[in-house]
């Protein structure tokens, strides 16, 4: 029974609280054990198949750990996948208990999928402590809705780099409950995890042909998208390459296929003068940096009522100082790497850019090693000056006049994405307004726009942000089935 309207009996994960000694001390041993382990990731398929060659895993933070070494797929890979993949047979009962039985494999290796996600993948321990408890999340959540239409047959799924564990789980998770065959291409800077993933997901008793995890690159990628005999697709990533994922699907699969698309933000957070400026401060500098600026729901756009904006600014570059950039491992650091030295460059040359036009308001010293970028704040006029979302941790900020409000909410409208917004104030009239004229997926109200939990904020954008239905949500699972009503139609 629920407990009342604030706490809701749900199966959420509690995770790990931190600030007790005994919890962080049993984190701490655990991880241990991996500080120095070398992992191995391969192609896991249900017959043998083609491989390419292999390559080493770099710690984003200190280049010369070595996390472990990873064997391509190929596109002869995928093809010998496909022939292999056989729809779930297991009933829907059977599935349940399989989908659970993972999430307590996972949460038995907390320890392992904690150093995976410093080492591999840069993440903080409060990054990881929250990845690993929404990939158990969307394990239970999609676990106990197994019931419902037929499976589409083979699904494919191909995940990001940002939330390694996380969404490549969501996305298999919700196929496999479905009772889909799964093609599951993890992103290409962060195999490992995704290996252990799928071992976990076999440990637990979900067969290898219906479960087979194909790393590698865009050109297996491209396989699985122009794969004749795949049902359905999910994808979480850049809105360019939904695109190119959309149109490879018309020509090569059949017109019902489903797209589940999850794609990129231009993320705005109006803070007024009403106000709380400590509440606003903390919600921005976890909005735009913590995961190192690298989440699609990140606030990239922050605009301030010119009246407080000298003082909020003022709080915001102190806030930012006080921010650890260092190695992940460490339990003080605040801020990580971002993923990797093209991801680097690209932000860099950005905030140069910015810096040759005087609009950088602030930025910091980074570390010599690893690939790091300092937090960083640059003026702008306003969002439409923002012609491409900068996954890192750079906020734009721009200032308005009470007056100006509309025009404000035009403004991020007219970006055409549609993700995360935030609203800081303390009028009510203007929260219901806002909220009601902002097109985002998710809009957040005096408190941070980022880390929607599982079950109570499903997570997914409009527009150019992706197709829904939403992560986490009642409506996802049902996407990944066949719905005969709808493919007569045409
Ligand atoms: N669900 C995550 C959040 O609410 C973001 C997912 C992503 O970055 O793709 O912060």
């Amino acid at each position: 029974p629920g407990t009342g309207l604030f706490l809701p009996e749900r199966p959420n994960s509690h995770g790990v609280d931190l600030r007790d000694r005994a919890q962080r001390e049993a984190v701490e041993t655990g991880r241990g054990f991996f500080a120095t382990h070398e992992w191995q990731a391969a192609p896991l398929t249900a017959v043998e198949a083609p491989q390419g060659p292999s390559d080493p895993v770099a710690n984003p933070a200190r280049l010369s750990d070595t996390v472990g070494q990873v064997r391509w797929a190929v596109p002869e890979t995928v093809a010998a996948a496909a022939s292999a993949a056989r729809p779930w047979q297991a009933s829907a009962a059977e599935r349940t208990v399989i989908l659970n039985r993972a999430a307590d494999l996972f949460e038995a290796n907390a320890g392992e999928v904690f150093a995976l996600l410093h080492r591999e993948a840069g993440k903080t321990m409060l990054d990881a402590v929250a990845e690993l408890r929404e990939a158990v999340d969307f394990l239970r959540y999609y676990a106990a809705r197994t019931e419902g239409g037929a499976a589409l047959g083979i699904f494919a799924c191909i995940s990001p780099w940002n939330f390694p564990l996380a969404i490549f789980t969501g996305q298999v998770a919700a196929a496999l409950a479905a009772g889909n065959a799964v093609l599951a291409k993890p992103a290409e800077q962060t195999p490992l995890i995704a290996h252990r993933a799928v071992e976990w997901l076999h440990e637990a008793g979900v067969p290898r042909t219906a479960l087979q995890s194909l790393p590698g690159a865009g050109e297996v990628g491209a396989a699985l998208t122009s794969n004749p005999t795949v049902g359905g697709m999910a994808f979480t990533g850049s809105t360019e390459t939904a695109q190119i994922i959309h149109r490879t699907m018309a020509k090569h699969l059949a017109p019902g296929a489903p797209l589940i698309a999850e794609t990129g933000g231009l993320n705005a957070m109006i803070v007024d003068s009403t106000a709380l400026p400590e509440q606003a401060v903390q919600a921005i500098v976890e909005s735009a940096f913590q995961s190192a600026g690298q989440r699609c729901s990140a606030l990239r756009c922050l605009y301030v009522q010119e009246d407080i904006a000298e003082d909020l600014l003022k709080m915001l570059t102190g806030a930012m100082e006080a921010l650890l950039v260092g190695d992940p491992w460490e339990l003080s650091c605040d801020l990580g790497p971002v993923i990797d030295a093209e991801a680097k460059a690209g932000i860099v040359a950005h905030i140069e850019q910015a810096a040759s036009e005087g609009r950088v308001i602030k930025t910091f010293p980074t570390p010599d090693r690893g690939h790091f970028v300092a937090p960083t704040l640059i003026r702008v006029s306003g969002i439409d000056q923002m012609t491409r979302e900068i996954f890192g941790p750079v906020l734009h900020v721009a200032t308005f006049k009470a007056t100006q409000i509309d025009k404000v909410i035009a403004a991020i409208n007219a970006t055409g994405y549609g993700l995360t917004f935030g609203l800081q104030t303390r009028i009510d009239d203007r929260v219901q307004h806002v909220s009601e004229a902002i097109h985002a997926g998710n809009i957040y109200v005096n408190r941070n726009q980022i880390g929607a939990i599982v079950g109570s904020q499903p997570f997914g954008g409009e527009g150019l942000s992706g197709t829904g239905p939403k992560a986490g949500g009642p409506l996802y699972v049902d996407r990944f089935r066949r719905h005969e009503t709808l493919l007569m139609g045409g």
